[in-house]
Formats: C-alpha cells, structure tokens, sequence
C-alpha cells in the first residue's frame, strides 16, 4: 500500500498550466476550482482555443506530488482536471492522491478515449473529429455540446440520447461564434426544456 501511494506521487504529466480560479461553464459555474491542464490531444477541432495545449512534449512533466503541492498552497477545494485530452493517460495515480487528500474532483473530456480514475463530476464533451466511446456516456455526469454552426443542434440530440437519465446537459455556444449562434441556442433551450445554456463566463469575467 505504501509502496504504491509512493509510486502515485511521482507518477508525472505533461502540465501546461495550473491555476485557481472560477469554473465558468456548465454545472459547476460560479465554483471556486483548481485548474490542471494536461497537454496532448489528437482531437483536432478547428475551433479549439488551446491548441499550444495538443503537443503533449511541449509541456513538463510533473509529478503527482508537484501537484499536490500546488494544490495544498491555494484554498481550493475542487480541482478541475482539463486538457488538451487527459483521458490519454492512466489518471488513476492522480485521482489516488487527490481524492486521499480530500479534493473534489472533476474531469473534463472529449469521451474520445476510455476514462480511468475516481470522479466526482465527468464533463463529457463531444466533438465530431473524434466522438466519444460508447462506454464513456453512461459514466458522464454532464454533457457539454458545443455550438459552432446549425448542424450542432443535431448533433446535441443524438449525443443526449446517449446519456444517462440523470445527466445534466448542456449548449454552449462556440466563443468566437457566440453572437451568430445565441439566437437558435435560445430558442432550442425553449423548445427543449431539459437543455441549458452554459457562457464561458469566466471570459465576461476577465479571468482564466
Ligand atoms: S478536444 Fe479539446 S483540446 Fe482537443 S482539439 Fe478539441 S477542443 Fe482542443
């Protein structure tokens, strides 16, 4: 048992950024949250606003217990686990660590690769280049659907038949879309009342 507790806190990734701030999408806005983005995705989506985050060897590798350390220095008490793709690696090391410690943890994630680790909230968040695996749905606490054009709105329906009972789901609109594709969200959240809207508030707010 020690002797794997041990290996977890040097188990490393590639982190591209941490921080502390407020969650600004989907269930959890609002929420005060660490931020650990894992570098590394082969998704592609044309839109994404993280692309330097894609080369996973272009960010350092850190260890478990760095991590730990970072968290354990801020007030946080939910830590947001993001990417790039993080369901790329093993996070069982991680999850082990923080959930002893007593975080609160959340994934977020394309779906595109099978999921591992302890979860307290799973974002699933699918994207046409490379579409979830069906044994991700099931596991999903909230489905996120991004908008970037019309054919999306399909998309979120197919997505949603897909998930849970109880999931929460989710429109949001594409950032650099936002002003063209609010409108029809509007109108579909009426007309689909188990739908809502998420803002990447965090962005009104100026913050990260
Ligand atoms: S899955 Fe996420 S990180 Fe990867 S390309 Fe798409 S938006 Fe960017």
């Amino acid at each position: 048992m020690k002797l794997a507790s041990t290996s977890f806190l040097e188990f490393s990734y590639p982190v591209m950024e941490h921080f502390y701030t407020i969650q600004g999408e989907g269930a959890h806005a609002g929420k005060a949250a660490y931020f650990i983005r894992i570098g590394g995705c082969n998704v592609g989506c044309p839109w994404c606003d993280v692309k330097e985050s894609w080369e996973a060897e272009d960010h350092p590798n850190t260890s478990v217990a760095q991590i730990l350390e970072w968290l354990q220095d801020s007030d946080a008490t939910n830590v947001v686990i993001t990417g790039g793709e993080p369901t790329m690696y093993d996070l069982n090391p991680i999850c082990t660590v923080l959930k002893k410690a007593g975080y609160q943890l959340w994934l977020e994630t394309s779906g595109a690769y099978p999921i591992s680790g302890m979860w307290d909230w799973i974002v699933l968040s699918p994207k046409r280049r490379k579409m979830p695996l069906d044994e991700n749905y099931p596991l999903a606490d909230e489905l996120k659907q991004v908008i970037v054009r019309l054919p999306d709105f399909d998309l979120a329906l197919a997505e949603s038949e897909k998930m849970n009972e109880h999931a929460r789901l989710f429109m949001q609109p594409e950032w650099s879309r936002e002003e063209e594709v609010l409108p029809a969200i509007i109108n579909f959240v009426k007309k689909n009342p188990r739908w809502q809207i998420s803002l990447q508030t965090h962005k009104y707010m100026q913050i990260p």
